[in-house]
């Protein structure tokens, strides 16, 4: 495995374990369901999912970190995953079994059951906590220790020019807005069933939480019952304009809306945006999913302009295929600007994955959030983007995006 591999996923560990043992709370899942709010999980709950993840073989890299200091972390599963490396060291007898943490390898992504320890006994809740049987239990200053470590060791995952740049690559984002988590849950699941297929030499580079800080705020707001709207990141940057597709100066009413709904001052000014921008640099993507909440439904660039795209008519197949499989009543398919009543948006990352990197990407406003006559919901901005029944929604979502994030044809 290339050395820089190596750090990366080291550093990504460091900080996931890091950012585990800060954020490790009561389960916000259980206080939503009290309110009728759905099963949703907590920011320190989806970063152990992350883990977990991790644990069956996914390579976690850190990207970057939030304008707070949360860590950015990219889950990379298939052809290009650290573990594909991995299977080519076995292979060589250059790696002993216990450097392999028990894993077997198979279709380059190495597994094991969801729920089971390496030695494959199941844990007794099916999570593991961190520093399990894999690694001892580390200190708080160890901790620390080794994610400073890690992360001076570079922050920048390869760009080798090798075999990555040519492995077609599925990139899927979630939780850029930061109240519509049924999109962060519905990756996670996708991520899932992801794990244990055959990707046929396809990569796939997932970032479930792009937004960390605003994730984190609206936690906080649902923990202390205060309903309150939140949309940026810890700078008020609305981040879906903030990408470099159709971005320009405004003129003073836009700046005005500008103070609600803020691009930043110039395309990927935020952290967030430039980890993301830096850690496809070097790709080869031609699929990109970016999961939202909850207009119910698929939609495709163009947002910054009029013209349709010159693939329009492939984009359109693949939004289609994905709005009448989402759910029992389709979803609708269409191109984002026409969505947006022909109101131009500029700085999304959809445009921004077609324009800059020529990938079929896929917005989806996951549910329609049905609201029902409860007053609690009516008030409460978490319940407009996010279904009370979370479970009933994500399976079918997931069986609707799976051909496409795998690379099928429309
Ligand atoms: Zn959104």
């Amino acid at each position: 495995m290339p050395k820089s591999d190596q750090a990366s996923e080291e550093q990504g560990r460091a900080a996931l374990r890091a950012a585990l043992f800060v954020h490790r709370r009561a389960p916000l899942s259980r206080l939503l369901a009290r309110r009728g709010l759905g099963p949703y999980r907590g920011y320190g709950e989806l970063l152990e999912a992350i883990e977990r993840l991790a644990d069956r073989g996914a390579q976690v890299t850190l990207i970057g970190r939030s304008i707070r200091g949360e860590p950015l972390l990219a889950v990379h599963l298939g052809a290009a995953s650290l573990a594909a490396a991995r299977g080519e060291k076995q292979a060589a007898g250059l790696l002993t079994p216990a450097a392999q943490g028990g894993r077997s390898v198979a279709n380059g992504v190495s597994l094991r059951p969801l729920g089971s320890t390496p030695d494959g006994t199941p844990d007794a809740d099916g999570s593991r906590a961190p520093g399990g049987a894999d690694d001892p239990a580390p200190g708080d200053a160890v901790l620390a220790q080794l994610a400073e470590r890690a992360e001076r060791a570079s922050l920048r995952p390869s760009t080798g020019a090798g075999s990555r740049e040519r492995v077609r690559t599925t990139v899927i984002l979630s939780g850029i807005h930061p109240l519509e988590w049924i999109g962060i849950e519905a990756h996670l699941a996708l991520l899932d069933r992801l794990a244990t297929q055959d990707l046929g030499g396809r990569s796939i580079l997932a970032v479930p939480i792009v937004n960390p800080d605003g994730l984190l705020r609206v936690e906080m707001n649902l923990r202390a019952g205060r309903h309150r709207y939140v949309r940026g990141n810890a700078r008020g940057v609305d981040l879906n304009r903030n990408f470099d597709a159709g971005w320009y100066e405004r003129g003073l009413i836009q700046r005005f809306i500008g103070l609600l709904f803020s691009p930043g001052s110039r395309p990927a000014s935020e952290p967030e945006v430039e980890a993301i921008a830096h850690a496809l640099s070097s790709r080869r993507i031609d699929r990109a999913l970016s999961l939202h909440s909850a207009g119910g439904a698929v939609l495709y660039p163009p947002a910054h302009s009029l013209w349709p795209v010159a693939d329009a008519a492939e984009h359109r197949a693949f939004a289609q295929r994905v709005a009448r499989a989402a759910d029992r009543r389709p979803y609708r398919a269409m191109s984002y600007v026409r969505f947006a009543w022909g109101v131009r948006k500029a700085g999304l990352e959809i445009d921004w994955l077609h324009d800059r990197h020529g990938a079929l990407s896929l917005l989806v406003e996951c549910s329609r959030g049905k609201l029902g006559l409860r007053p609690s919901r009516l008030v409460e901005p978490f319940a407009w983007h996010n279904p009370r029944r979370l479970d009933d929604a994500t399976p079918p979502l997931v069986d609707a995006l799976l051909p496409f994030v795998k690379g099928a044809r429309a």
